[in-house]
């Protein structure tokens, strides 16, 4: 007999969409009027260990440091703004990022190649290239070239993923086989024989 009845969904999110996804999330945090990027890494056991977006660093106040672009070298934010990649390595929840693979909206600068090959990360993938002529991006390849950093386009399988929190229905889901009502759970208590705890219950507290 087939006790399966029920197939799996087929409409999941894969690896690469879940991480570059998760980068564009995280993008929606960042407080850059112009241009919002996020950055995801990932371990070779597909588990996120970093995530990071374009921002002032900490204590420098997003009110009074600037957010324009300008000639004076004081009062452009380029001066200030840590980047996405930059958060996303210090923000990482291991010790090492040895061959790790970065998921970023935008391909990095030379300042953040520079971070990502120390750090040990040994992919990145982008979605757009649009700064490919800037000296920024071209030193960045260079660098990426000889340090063994491979790069390559994101390429999504969907063109959109929507999180519609609002849509979901959750009257309709279930993940147990079944969900007892009060009365179910009242009588199972009460069938319960009361749990003894031996020794001294604070000893780890
Ligand atoms: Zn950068």
């Amino acid at each position: 007999m087939n006790v399966n009845q029920v197939i799996k969904r087929t409409n999941y999110l894969d690896w690469p969409e879940y991480f570059m996804a998760t980068a564009f999330l995280a993008a929606m945090r960042s407080k850059d009027p112009i241009t919002q990027v996020g950055a995801c890494i990932v371990n070779g056991k597909n588990i996120i260990v970093g995530i990071g977006y374009n921002g002032m660093p900490n204590g420098c106040s997003d009110d009074k440091f600037p957010w324009q672009k300008s000639k004076d070298k004081l009062t452009t934010k380029h001066t200030y703004v840590c980047h996405a990649e930059l958060n996303a390595v210090l923000n990482k929840n291991c010790t090492d990022l040895y061959g790790c693979t970065m998921y970023v909206g935008l391909f990095p600068c030379n300042e953040c190649a520079k971070v990502i090959i120390q750090s040990g990360i040994k992919k990145v993938v982008y979605l757009s290239d649009k700064h490919s002529y800037k000296a920024e991006t071209i030193a960045a390849k260079k660098m990426f070239d000889v340090a063994g950093v491979t790069y390559e386009p994101f390429s999504p399988k969907n063109k959109k993923i929507v999180i519609d929190f609002e849509e979901i229905d959750w009257n309709n889901m279930q993940q147990c086989d079944f969900s007892p009502n009060k009365d179910e759970v009242d009588v199972l208590e009460n069938s319960l024989e009361p749990l003894h705890i031996s020794g001294d219950s604070n000893a780890n507290q």
